[in-house]
C-alpha cells in the first residue's frame, strides 16, 4: 500500500480558500474569474440604439448622459468621459500644471497605469510608500519626504534638495477601492503647495466620509475597463469641481477644436481621447446597475471575511479608512506560501492574483527615486487578490 502524500500547510490553505470562494458564489465546479463584467440591465437595448441611429462614434447623447450619471452619483460638479482611465489620469496631470521635469509623488504599490501617465506628461515619478492600514499612499511618509528632502522655492512649490526638481503634484490611488487617508493627504499637500490628483480608477462606489473617492483632489480619474466595477468596454472619466478645469478637460480630450459650424480650427495640441457613444451606451446601462453591484460585492466581501476568520494562516484585508466598494476580495497569506497558494488556486479554477509588485521594482522604473517603500514590498509579498463579482 502506498503512503498518501502528506498535505502541506499551503495545500490545506488552498482547499479552504477554494471552498470559501465556491460557497460565496454557490458554484461547485466551474472556474471563477477574478472579475467578469455583469450585464443584467439595458446594455443590449442601449448599444442596439446606437447601431440603429448610427450614433456609434465620437458624438452622441449617451456620452453626456454617462457624464451626468457619474457626476450625479459621485457628487462631483463636473465629469468628462475619456477613452480610458490612463488618458483621464494623463490629462488630469497636464491640467493640474505638471510640467516637463517636475516630480510627481505616486505610490509604489499600484497598477502601472497610475505611473505611466507621469512619464507621458514628461514628468518624473517619485515613489512613495503605502500605509499598510489603508493600502494607499502613506501621508506621514509624504510629509517626511516633503519636509526632509525638499525646500520651498520662490514660487511656493517644494523643490527636491538633491536634484533641484520641483514637486508639483501628488497622485494618491485608492487601492482596490479602499480609500486613501485623504484628510491627512490633503492637509500635507495643501501645506506644501502640491496639487492632488486622485487615481480613483478602482474606486467607483467608494466613499471617504461623505465624499466620494476621486472628488476630493483638484481632479480625479475613474476607469471603466472590463475588469473594473462597471465597464464601458474601455473607458474612463475625469471628475472635478472646478468649472475652468472641466472646460479645458473637455476641450483637450476632444482635439481642442474651436466650436464652429463648418470650419476646422484647433487652438491647442489636443488629444483624441473621446469616449465613443457606443461605449457610453454600455456605461449608462451599467450605471443603472451600480447600486446592485455594490450591494452584492459588499455582501460577498462580508461573507468571505466571516468564513476566512476560521482559516489558519489567512487574514482578510479590510481597511477601514472609509467605505470601500470591495472591488476585489483581498487576503493576506504567509509570504513563504504565497506562490504555492496562487498556483494551487488557479489550478483549481479560482482565478487568484498576486497584488502589485512595487512599480519602482519593475524594469522601466527601477532607476527612479523611491522613498522608504518597505511597506509596499511587504504588501506585495503577502496580499493576494480573490474574486468578488457576479458569474
Ligand atoms: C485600471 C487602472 C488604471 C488604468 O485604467 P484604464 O482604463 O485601464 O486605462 C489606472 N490606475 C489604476 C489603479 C487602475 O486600476
Amino acid at each position: 500500500m502506498q503512503a498518501k502524500k502528506k498535505q502541506s500547510k499551503a495545500d490545506i490553505t488552498i482547499i479552504r480558500i477554494e471552498k470559501a470562494i465556491r460557497d460565496i458564489y454557490n458554484e461547485i465546479d466551474k472556474s471563477i474569474p477574478l472579475h467578469s463584467p455583469c450585464f443584467r440591465g439595458k446594455e443590449r437595448d442601449y448599444v442596439q440604439d446606437c447601431i440603429q441611429t448610427g450614433w456609434v462614434s465620437s458624438v452622441g447623447e449617451y456620452v453626456s448622459r454617462l457624464e451626468e450619471m457619474v457626476a450625479g452619483f459621485t457628487g462631483a460638479r463636473y465629469a468628462i468621459a475619456t477613452v480610458n482611465g490612463t488618458a483621464a489620469i494623463y490629462v488630469s496631470l497636464v491640467l493640474a500644471g505638471v510640467r516637463e521635469g517636475d516630480g510627481v509623488l505616486c505610490p509604489a504599490f499600484t497598477f502601472v497605469g497610475t505611473v505611466n501617465p507621469i512619464i507621458y506628461s514628461r514628468a518624473v515619478p517619485v515613489f512613495m510608500d503605502s500605509d499598510p492600514l489603508s493600502l494607499g499612499m502613506d501621508p506621514v511618509k509624504v510629509e517626511s519626504y516633503l519636509g526632509g528632502q525638499c525646500t520651498r522655492g520662490q514660487d511656493g512649490y517644494p523643490y527636491e534638495k538633491r536634484t533641484g526638481r520641483r514637486i508639483s503634484a501628488c497622485l494618491p490611488m485608492h487601492a482596490y477601492g479602499f480609500p486613501v487617508n485623504m484628510a491627512r493627504t490633503l492637509d500635507v499637500c495643501r501645506e506644501y503647495g502640491v496639487a492632488v490628483i486622485e487615481d480613483a480608477a478602482e474606486a467607483l462606489g467608494s466613499w471617504y466620509g461623505e465624499q466620494h473617492c476621486g472628488t476630493m483632489g483638484t481632479l480625479g480619474a475613474f476607469s471603466f475597463n472590463g475588469n473594473k466595477t462597471i465597464t464601458t468596454g474601455g473607458g474612463g472619466m475625469i471628475v472635478t469641481n472646478a468649472g475652468d478645469l472641466a472646460r479645458k478637460a473637455k476641450h483637450l480630450t476632444t482635439t481642442a477644436k474651436v466650436d464652429h459650424t463648418w470650419n476646422y480650427m484647433h487652438d491647442d495640441v489636443g488629444y483624441n481621447f473621446r469616449m465613443p457613444n457606443l461605449n457610453a451606451a454600455l456605461g449608462c446601462a451599467q450605471m443603472e446597475n451600480l447600486e446592485f453591484l455594490l450591494a452584492r460585492k459588499e455582501e460577498q466581501a462580508a461573507r468571505l471575511i466571516e468564513i476566512i476568520a476560521d482559516v489558519e494562516g489567512v487574514e482578510a484585508v479590510s481597511p477601514r479608512t472609509g467605505k470601500a466598494n470591495h472591488w476585489l476580495n483581498l487576503v493576506r497569506v504567509s509570504p513563504v506560501d504565497r506562490d504555492e497558494i496562487l498556483y494551487g488556486l488557479n489550478e483549481r479554477g479560482i482565478q487568484a492574483r498576486a497584488s502589485w509588485m512595487p512599480v519602482c521594482d519593475m524594469l522601466p522604473y527601477k532607476n527612479f527615486d523611491q522613498f522608504e517603500v518597505n511597506s509596499a514590498r511587504e504588501l506585495y509579498a503577502s496580499v493576494i487578490c480573490l474574486p468578488n463579482g457576479c458569474l
